[in-house]
């Protein structure tokens, strides 16, 4: 492949945040491309046939929020908002699986937290004052883990942030950056239930997110080659000269770019001297192949038990652990069984096991703690035609969806910028 005169972009990694950069470009005039190592797009966020199950799943079942807005517009552009579906509003049933106890938040549906000041909506056995705590983590100036700014105990933390935190952060939330908590709650909880309101892609991931953004994208011009690793990057001059596949080179002409939209432990070997977060954390996805009872809420959260969230979908029972490290040497039958249990008790089936598949990722998220989250560089490099994209770069949120798509979004906006000032 050879670069255009009117300079050809080159987007490395076909995860959210490649395809998200893309988006943003595909209405310019330059040549775009996506080189993606596998045979699939959507990276750590993909669908797929599995054999055991006879079904398509999701390597994780991915949870939105509606004040997710760089995602909806994603899903927006592409055509596929519809996919993204949850209850009408904001709340969130709960079980403790140890006492049987049972209850729902209700964030309601306005601007504003008055969730808070309603004791038959907010977090049972808490009143008002509880929530000042909220309040330390939105408003913290120096980044330090959860557990040293506040008491990470009771039941505000037991039953609203340590269940909010663990799935939004990907770690056990006493060692999680305080500076992203507040940042996450900045964009949720205190925005009352019009930015809470769960967000599912029930139909499988890959409907949602990553064959509409191919269709919506080759059918603009944008090439999308799989199976295109990236293996060297040259540089020249204060910039990027040379890209190197596995299986072809491309040299970059004066007005060509680079996003280099790959994981950090990729990416710290093609770029040297760059600094990012170099520690993970790992999450557990369970599918059960059954239908689920019709008194399943669309998401519950458990707490007290090897699952922390169930999601009945279609045709099939799934559900979650994050920061599940603890689980990824446990033999596959028996974590499977643990987590049906935990099913089989919430909804009333039997515990045999249904046809099931475990989906673990080690390396799912980078660990939101305060130290790596220091280590996330920013979108521009010093090369001038070479900027980063991904979920572990700086964009002020934990690794999510939101934060991938915005990072991508960023990256091709400061491309743009550059390209347009050396026309
Ligand atoms: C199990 C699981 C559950 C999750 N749950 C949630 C959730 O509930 N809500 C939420 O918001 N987020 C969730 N996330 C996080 C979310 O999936 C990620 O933040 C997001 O998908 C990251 O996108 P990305 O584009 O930054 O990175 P990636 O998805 O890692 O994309 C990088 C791409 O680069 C490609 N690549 C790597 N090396 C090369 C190379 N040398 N050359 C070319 N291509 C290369 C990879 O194959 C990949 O396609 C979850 C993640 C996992 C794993």
């Amino acid at each position: 492949m050879h670069s255009s005169e009117a300079g050809s972009i080159h987007i490395i990694g076909g995860g959210l945040a490649g395809l998200a950069a893309a988006e943003r470009l595909c209405q310019s005039r330059r040549t775009i491309a996506i080189h993606e190592a596998t045979a699939q797009a959507g990276g750590r966020c993909r669908s797929y046939y599995d054999q055991s199950t006879g079904m398509v799943i999701d390597n994780g079942t991915h949870l939105l929020l509606s004040g997710n807005h760089a995602a909806l517009s994603f899903t927006e552009a592409i055509g596929s908002r519809p996919g993204l579906r949850g209850p009408d509003d904001a709340q969130f049933p709960f079980i403790d699986i140890a006492s049987g106890e049972q209850w729902t938040l209700r964030f309601g549906d306005s601007r504003f937290p008055w969730w808070v000041f309603d004791k038959d909506r907010r977090v049972p056995q808490t009143g008002v004052v509880d929530y000042l705590s909220l309040a330390r983590l939105v408003w913290t100036s120096v980044d330090k883990p959860i557990g040293k700014l506040m008491n990470c105990g009771g039941p505000i933390y037991d039953r609203l942030l340590e269940p909010l935190l663990l799935a939004a952060l990907n770690i056990t939330p006493r060692e999680g950056s305080a500076k992203l908590a507040g940042a996450v709650i900045r964009e949720s909880l205190a925005l009352g239930g019009q930015a809470c309101r769960p967000l599912l892609a029930r139909e499988g991931l890959g409907s949602v997110f990553v064959e509409p953004a191919i269709t919506h994208l080759r059918e603009r011009g944008v090439a999308i080659v799989f199976e295109d690793e990236l293996v060297e990057l040259l540089f020249g001059n204060g910039r990027v000269s040379l890209l190197k596949f596995a299986r072809q080179t491309v040299d970059l002409g004066v007005n060509d770019a680079v996003i280099l939209a790959v994981p950090p432990y990729v990416a710290t070997n093609l770029v040297p001297g760059l600094i990012a977060p170099s520690s993970f954390r790992g999450i557990v996805n369970a599918h059960f192949r059954i239908d689920p009872p019709a008194h399943l809420p669309p998401i519950l959260g458990v707490i007290n038990g090897t699952c922390e969230w169930i999601f009945p979908l279609s045709g099939r029972i799934s559900a979650t652990i994050s920061d599940a490290g603890r689980l990824f040497d446990m033999p596959r039958t028996e974590l499977a069984q643990t987590m049906w249990n935990d099913i089989a008790k919430v909804t009333g089936l039997p515990t045999t096991l249904p046809p099931w598949q475990i989906v673990r990722e080690r390396r799912a998220t980078f660990a939101a703690t305060p130290e790596e989250n220091a280590r996330r560089p920013t979108a521009e490099t010093s090369w001038e035609n070479l900027f980063l994209a991904g979920d572990w770069t700086q964009t002020g949120l934990p690794a999510t969806i939101e934060g991938a798509i915005r990072s991508g979004y960023r990256a091709a906006d400061l491309v743009d910028h550059r390209l347009r000032a050396a026309a």
